[in-house]
């Protein structure tokens, strides 16, 4: 890293860094982290390095309050990748819950299945490696070569992105994605030793105190360094994005998962629910029909109804959902798949 700052205005630029002020940077937050790191299970020194892969694919999007019990549930039933790869989907996709964005939960089980039956049962190590799976994007393959296997890589989440952009560059948020550029210059950061407490502090700093909308900057130990905050704060030009969720076809699609995994819990024989209950083109439905159904099932699939009346809409996210290998469809029910 060059030694001259440059706090820059230009939303795109990355500027170069004075030695000095990289290593006091690095020293807060490995000290920081050592001191105020939240004790999740997956950060344990005797979890394997499956239990970390798990907890990242589950992490992603999702707040950690909300993935640790899933995750603990899921280590107890399939510790290993082997147990993964030869669950029935149906289980893995009601295990998932509601964690949201339930293709990671298939994903995840193809990693498994090339892991148990290419890899020996190990995860791999390097970057490289970790990229071949199937669902492992940069981010994910960089968090478990560092945070499983120790190895200096260069971690970049919306948290990291942040704080670094913040504290070298002044500015308040980062561009929508890293690109090539951000890339190089974040692992410019990364020290030699301690890296893999780097790469977790920066994270859960920008999870805890460096936070989006409200950063504790009154009580940061960067406060006197940080050159957003050296700068009197500035707003970013560009408003971030919020993703709208009530009404979208996201929300519509998690109902209907939520009614097949409902389903699945009650066992009932025949297996799944009638597509006819999703399309029905009545906006209420009828408690006769519901009446085949156990009481927790009938709502759930009365929920769907209460969300969209449009037949044509629940239709084609039926569709998209067996597309994607979340649904199953035989004999005009659907189901969660049986494979
Ligand atoms: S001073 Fe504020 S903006 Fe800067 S690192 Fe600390 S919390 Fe983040």
């Amino acid at each position: 890293m060059t030694h001259r700052a440059s706090p820059e205005t230009n939303p795109t630029a990355f500027p170069e860094v004075a030695e000095p002020l990289v290593s006091r940077v690095q020293e807060t937050i490995i000290s920081w982290f050592e001191a105020e790191a939240r004790e999740l299970p997956w950060r344990d020194p005797n979890t394997t390095a499956w239990a970390v892969l798990v907890s990242e694919i589950m992490s992603q999007q999702t707040p950690v309050s909300r993935v640790e019990p899933r995750w603990r549930e899921w280590m107890e039933a399939w510790p290993t990748p082997a147990d993964l790869a030869l669950a029935p989907t149906a289980e893995v996709l009601h295990r998932w819950d509601r964690l949201g964005y339930p293709r990671r939960a298939l994903r995840l089980q193809e990693a498994a299945r090339v892991i148990a039956d290419d890899l020996g049962n190990e995860v791999p190590e390097t970057v490289e490696e970790l990229l071949e799976l199937p669902g492992i994007g940069s981010y994910t393959a960089a968090a478990v070569a560092s945070f499983a296997h120790g190895q200096r890589t260069t971690v970049l989440d919306t948290n990291v992105r942040r704080v670094l952009i913040r504290v070298f560059a002044g500015r308040e948020r980062p561009a929508t994605s890293p690109g090539r550029r951000e890339t190089e210059w974040a692992t410019g950061f990364v020290p030699e030793q301690h890296h893999v407490e780097w790469n977790a502090g920066v994270m859960e700093f920008g999870a805890l105190v460096c936070t989006a909308r409200n950063p504790g900057c009154a009580d940061c130990p960067l406060r006197d360094v940080c050159t957003w905050n050296r700068l009197g704060r500035p707003a970013s030009a560009t408003k971030p994005k919020t993703q709208k969720w009530a009404g979208t076809d996201r929300q519509l699609r998690g109902a209907i998962m939520d009614a097949l995994k409902t389903a699945h819990s009650a066992e009932a024989e025949p297996a799944g629910i009638s597509i006819d209950l999703f399309t029905t083109s009545v906006t209420v439905l009828d408690p006769d029909t519901l009446g085949s159904l156990d009481e927790s099932t009938a709502a759930a699939v009365a929920r769907v109804r209460e969300l969209s009346a449009d037949d044509q809409r629940i239709s084609r996210l039926i569709s998209d959902l067996v597309a994607d290998g979340l649904a199953q469809e035989h004999a005009g029910r659907l189901d969660l798949p049986r494979t």
